[in-house]
């Protein structure tokens, strides 16, 4: 048995739908669960005619709801063959649902996590849906099953957490014996609470229900279909013609994933790897391409770097104590600000009296500033990137940092940090040198690679 997810553009239109049918009839033998985003982007457009009502615009956000009902319409019956009446019935009864519930919220001018998570929920039950309807049609044995039924979580809206035992008891009791013999269908993203509410696991969180699902009913394999090849050597929109990855470990990837690569959603991988179940990363444009494999051990490596990650437009914050001594308790409340700010920050590095850091998102940076301010002095530099080796042979292999700097001997490094897991070597740059540092990075580590492990 083996989960194949497929993304928001995977499943956007007709076109589409019809590479992901294609696709699955070449694995029927290996018993798929097939789980699917929202079609292109609608869970952002179901957020948007939330808000819209919210904020008691009414006729925009029933605009927007049209607009997507006309999108579910147009690509959705055209895939469903004889069947298009009655999936016809099914996209209707959610529009007009979601229609009433639209009103309702215009008229109250709030929005709560919950109803949100039952907007948002929209996107993946309506694309399973039609992706069931379109497996029929093309002459597969496929099962929908509403993953409201099987994977349960916490009542914590919009982020919910799946309740593991539960869920992997569920999967096993519900979706196994069917998909013993039948392709089955579910929707990612979407669970739902013991007392039945609608709930979501978080933004990008298909990737998740794919490895909650694997490890539930024992897959052999789990395969993420996106549009591009699996992970590079470096971020295509940074340096274009980097080498595609064969094979990394969970450790590795979720670092790349972590440092920017937009491939794979971090959390993802616990599931898959407490289960040790191998996670692919597949392209469904170019699906004889055979993508990356990601397993609980890296395959060796004659390269100590995997991959150069990086994550553009960033503010390093330098603080500074007002104190003329490091009085203790500082770094505290360092925290405690970005704790109070729900902000995570990406690198640390500290002296004496001062500790610098970047933070992965500014979007509280002002507010996070005036309360610094009040115990300390603060100066930002903005447009700044962070870069960063990713290998497990970093570790094992001296002279990597040496090589690094070398490299980068004319740039202006404004922070080093090496994370204690020794599996990464990061930098912080001016963001415009980032091209330039990138290339020669990746000449450097690059110019020869193993190639049982790059493509
Ligand atoms: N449709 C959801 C989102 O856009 C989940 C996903 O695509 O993974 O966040
Ligand atoms: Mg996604």
């Amino acid at each position: 048995m083996i989960v194949m997810k497929f993304g928001g553009t995977s499943v956007e239109s007709e076109e589409a739908v019809a590479r992901v049918t294609s696709i699955v009839k070449t694995q029927v033998h290996r018993r798929p669960i097939v789980i699917v985003s929202a079609m292109g982007k609608t869970t952002n457009k179901l957020l948007a005619a939330a808000h819209e009502a919210a904020a008691g615009r009414r006729d925009q956000a029933l605009a927007i709801v049209d607009e997507l009902r006309a999108h579910h319409l147009l690509h959705g019956l055209a895939l469903a063959g004889p069947a298009a009446a009655e999936l016809d019935r099914y996209i209707r009864t959610h529009f007009d649902w979601l229609d009433e519930l639209v009103k309702g919220l215009s008229v109250v001018g709030e929005l709560s996590p919950r109803s949100m998570d039952a907007i948002a929920s929209v996107g993946e039950r309506l694309s399973s849906l039609v992706v069931s309807f379109a497996f029929r049609a093309a002459g597969l044995d496929a099962t929908h099953v509403d993953a409201r039924r099987v994977i349960l979580t916490d009542d914590r809206f919009t982020q919910a957490q799946p309740l593991f035992e539960q869920t992997y008891a569920l999967l096993k009791e519900r979706v196994r014996p069917i998909a013993e013999t039948s392709v089955v269908v579910m929707g990612g993203f979407i669970g739902a609470t013991e007392d039945g509410h609608t709930t979501t696991l978080g933004r990008g969180g298909s990737d998740f229900s794919a490895a909650i699902a694997a490890a539930g009913v024992d897959a052999e394999e789990i395969q993420i279909w996106t549009d591009v090849d699996g992970m590079l050597t470096a971020d295509p929109r940074i340096m274009p013609g980097g080498r595609r990855v064969k094979s990394i470990s969970f450790a590795e990837a979720s670092e790349m994933a972590y440092f920017g690569a937009k491939v794979l959603h971090p959390a993802t991988i616990l599931p898959a790897f407490e289960k040790n179940i191998p996670v692919l990363i597949l392209n469904s444009r170019r699906p004889d391409v055979e993508g990356t494999r990601i397993t609980a051990l890296a395959m060796p490596c004659k390269n100590p770097v995997k991959s150069i990650s990086c994550k553009r437009q960033i503010t390093i914050l330098n603080i500074r104590s007002t104190r003329m001594l490091m009085a203790h308790g500082f770094m505290r409340r360092i925290f405690e600000v970005f704790d109070r700010f729900e902000t995570s920050v990406d690198m640390v590095s500290t002296s004496e009296v001062s500790v610098s850091l970047t933070l992965d998102n500014a979007e509280n940076l002002d507010r996070i500033h005036d309360d610094l301010r009040q115990f300390s002095e603060v100066t930002l530099e903005e447009n700044q990137a962070i870069v960063c080796l990713v290998g497990e042979n970093i570790r094992h292999t001296p002279g990597i940092a040496g090589r690094a700097f070398q490299v980068l001997s004319n740039k202006n490094i404004r922070m080093i940090s090496q994370g204690a897991s020794l599996l990464n070597l990061g930098f912080v740059i001016a963001d415009k040198d980032l091209p330039d540092a990138v290339s020669a990075l990746h000449k450097e580590f690059f110019s020869e690679v193993d190639p049982a492990v790059f493509a």
